[in-house]
């Protein structure tokens, strides 16, 4: 997806990842966890088409879970860094750093610019607009002008909802401001469930 402005700062390319076993409640992409849920690619086709077709160089992954397959997103971010596309690399995973595999971690000590870390928890639910975290559980990471990665204070990132009209479709992005009816629904059985 093009042009999206809720997927991370400025103006960017947002591609969703298929693929997730996290199972967080309220998850709101829950249509994208299974693995067959999106358009299978190659790498390399994926680099091509990113590169060749006029989209933002300023790309957020997304999931699904970007980190389960992430020999795959390593071998594109370094595909895009290559060809000198890849002007800066947002990521959200619902993984926590200590989860992260070989490569995971190379995208996030090397390559990324901007990580939103850590499952969505649907109790603890962000309503903080300045905050790219969904739960206030999650843990925001910003390479510093010294090249660190860095746990970044809430308020330093904006986060909007966009509504994107295509074509044949209507697409909404970033996080959810609203409460679903599915979201109510979950949250009432897990509130039976407890009592
Ligand atoms: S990690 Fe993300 S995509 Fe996966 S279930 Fe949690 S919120 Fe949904």
């Amino acid at each position: 997806m093009a042009n999206t402005t809720a997927n991370g700062p400025g103006v960017r390319t947002v591609v969703h990842l298929a693929g997730c076993t996290l199972g967080c409640a309220g998850c709101f992409n829950k249509w994208m966890w299974p693995e067959n849920s999106g358009q299978e690619m190659l790498v390399q086709d994926a680099a091509e088409l990113l590169i060749s077709g006029g989209f933002p160089n300023d790309l957020s992954l997304s999931g699904g879970e970007p980190f389960q397959q992430s020999p795959a997103v390593l071998e594109l971010v370094l595909a895009l860094k290559a060809k000198n596309w890849l002007k800066s690399l947002f990521i959200y995973t619902g993984l926590y750093p200590h989860e992260f595999d070989a490569d995971a971690k190379v995208i996030f000590e090397d390559l990324a610019d901007f990580v939103v870390a850590g499952r969505y928890i649907q109790r603890k639910r962000s309503t903080d607009r300045r905050s790219y975290a969904a739960s206030t559980n999650q843990e925001i990471y910003k390479r510093d002008v010294d090249g660190v990665m860095r746990r970044d204070v809430a308020g330093e990132l904006r986060a909007r909802t966009e509504i994107l009209v295509t074509p044949s479709r209507l697409i909404v992005t970033g996080l959810s401001e609203y409460r679903t009816l599915e979201q109510d629904m979950e949250e009432t059985h897990e509130s039976s469930a407890s009592l």
